[in-house]
C-alpha cells in the first residue's frame, strides 16, 4: 500500500526526537535531557477545576471558537502580561494545543507553490506544516554569533516573489534565543515591506528570564500582519490537556476557524476548563516553576562550559543547545554515543533544521539532581574522547 500514501505525506520524514525516545523505552537507568515537556505535574487547583467541571456534567462540545468564558480570560491575559489587545469574540480561535494553532494557521494562509520562511533551528512541526499545505519552507539561520536570533540581513537575503510569509519562535526551541524591540523592528519593517505575513510562535513567552518578552503584533506596524500562537503546554506544565490558541486580525483569524470547525470542531472542553482557571489563579504556581527553570539553567550551563561544551547562555524557554564542534563528532554521532556509553538522552541539533548542526539540545526541565548527575557522565563520555 506504499504506492498509495500521498508524495506530501511521504515528502515528510519521521520526528527526529521520536526516535530517540524510541532508542530510550529499550534502555535502562537513562537520565533523559531529550523531551521538551515540563517535569511538573500540573497544579493541582487546575486539575481540580476540570474534576469539578466533569462532575457537574460539563462533557459537551464548546462553541467552535472555543469556550466564551476561555476567549474572554485569554484576551485579558495577553493584554495585562504583553500589552497585546484582541478582540475575545472575533479574534481569537482556542486550538487543540499551540500544535493544532500552527497547522491552521499556515493553512489559512499557503497556496501551492507559496514559499514560507522559516527561522531555524526551530521546532520539527514548522517544515511538515508547510509541507502538508502545499507550500516550500525556506530556513534562514539564526546563528550563535548573533546570540541565534533572526537578523533583517538574513531575512532579506531569503524573501523572493514567491514568499508569503514569515514563521518565527521567540523564545526558541532549540535555542533558547529571544528577540528584543528593536531587533523585532528590524525583521517587522521588511515584512512590512514585502507584504508578508507573520506567524510568531510565543509558547514559550512566559520562560523569559532576563527580559520582559517582546509580543512580536506589538511592535511596529506588526498587528494587522501577524498571526500569534500561544498554549498552555510550557507555562502551565499542561502539555497532556492539549490547549493553546491563535489570535490574529479577523480576515486572518476567521479563516483558521473555518478551518478548525471541520478538523478539530473544538479543543477539548475538559482542557479548556482547566485553562480557564490556570488564566485566573494560576500566576504563583507557573512564576515558581518558571524560578526553578531559571536556577537549573544557571547550574547547567555552566556546568557545561567548566567540563569543555562551550555553551550560550540561553535568555529563554528550557532549553541548553551547546555545541560539540571541539570534540570532533557529529551532532548525531555525540548524541548516539552518549545514549550508549553513558546513558544521558538528549537530541542532535540537525533535528530543528540544518542551523541547528555541530549542537545538541538539552532540556533542563528535569530535576537539578538528574542535570548534576547529567553533567558528570558527559564529563566521563567527554574524556573518552
Ligand atoms: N511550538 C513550540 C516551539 C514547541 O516547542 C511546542 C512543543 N514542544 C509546540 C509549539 C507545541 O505545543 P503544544 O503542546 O501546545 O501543542
Amino acid at each position: 500500500m506504499k504506492d498509495h500514501v500521498s508524495r506530501k505525506a511521504r515528502e515528510i520524514p519521521p520526528s527526529g526526537i521520536r526516535k530517540f525516545f524510541d532508542l530510550i523505552q529499550e534502555m535502562e537507568d537513562v537520565i533523559s535531557l531529550g523531551v521538551g515537556e515540563p517535569d511538573f505535574a500540573t497544579p493541582w487547583n487546575i486539575c481540580e477545576s476540570s474534576i469539578y467541571s466533569i462532575e457537574q456534567g460539563a462533557t459537551s462540545y464548546s462553541s467552535n471558537r472555543g469556550m466564551p468564558a476561555l476567549c474572554e480570560e485569554v484576551t485579558r491575559y495577553l493584554d495585562r502580561r504583553f500589552n497585546l489587545t484582541y478582540n475575545p469574540h472575533k479574534e481569537i480561535v482556542i486550538t487543540s494545543g499551540a500544535s493544532e494553532a500552527l497547522d491552521i494557521a499556515v493553512r489559512a494562509i499557503v497556496d501551492p507553490g507559496d514559499e514560507v520562511l522559516v527561522a531555524e533551528p526551530c521546532y520539527v512541526a514548522y517544515a511538515p506544516n508547510v509541507i502538508l499545505a502545499g507550500g516550500h519552507p525556506v530556513p534562514v539561520p539564526c546563528l550563535e554569533q548573533d546570540a541565534f536570533r533572526l537578523t533583517a540581513d538574513a531575512l532579506v537575503e531569503a524573501v523572493s516573489s514567491r514568499t508569503k510569509a514569515v514563521m518565527i519562535n521567540f523564545p526558541n526551541n532549540p535555542t533558547g534565543g529571544v528577540m528584543d524591540a528593536a531587533s523585532l523592528r528590524a525583521i517587522i519593517d521588511i515584512i512590512v515591506d514585502h507584504d508578508l505575513i507573520l506567524i510568531s510562535d510565543e509558547i514559550y513567552a512566559e520562560l523569559s528570564y532576563e527580559a520582559q518578552h517582546v509580543a512580536a503584533a506589538t511592535v511596529g506596524d506588526a498587528w494587522e500582519r501577524t498571526i500569534t500562537i500561544n498554549g498552555f503546554s510550557k507555562a502551565y506544565a499542561m502539555t497532556g490537556w492539549r490547549v493553546g490558541y491563535l489570535c490574529a486580525p479577523e480576515a486572518l483569524s476567521d479563516t483558521a476557524l473555518k478551518i478548525h470547525q471541520y478538523v478539530m470542531l473544538c479543543a477539548p472542553v475538559m482542557g479548556q476548563v482547566a485553562a480557564r482557571e490556570a488564566l485566573r489563579h494560576g500566576d504563583r504556581a507557573r512564576d515558581e516553576m518558571i524560578s526553578e527553570y531559571k536556577m537549573r539553567r544557571n547550574l547547567f550551563v555552566r556546568g557545561l562550559n567548566r567540563i569543555g561544551l562551550p555553551c550560550h547562555m540561553p535568555q529563554g524557554a528550557f532549553y541548553a543547545f551547546p555545541s560539540v564542534g571541539l570534540t570532533g563528532l557529529s551532532d548525531q554521532e555525540f548524541a548516539e554515543r552518549l545514549l550508549t556509553e553513558e546513558h544521558v538522552a538528549v537530541v542532535p541539533g540537525s533535528v530543528f533544521g540544518t542551523s541547528g548542526s555541530g549542537h545538541i539540545r538539552c532540556s533542563y526541565a528535569t530535576s537539578r539532581e538528574n542535570l548534576k548527575s547529567a553533567l558528570d557522565r558527559i564529563e566521563a563520555f567527554l574524556s573518552t574522547l
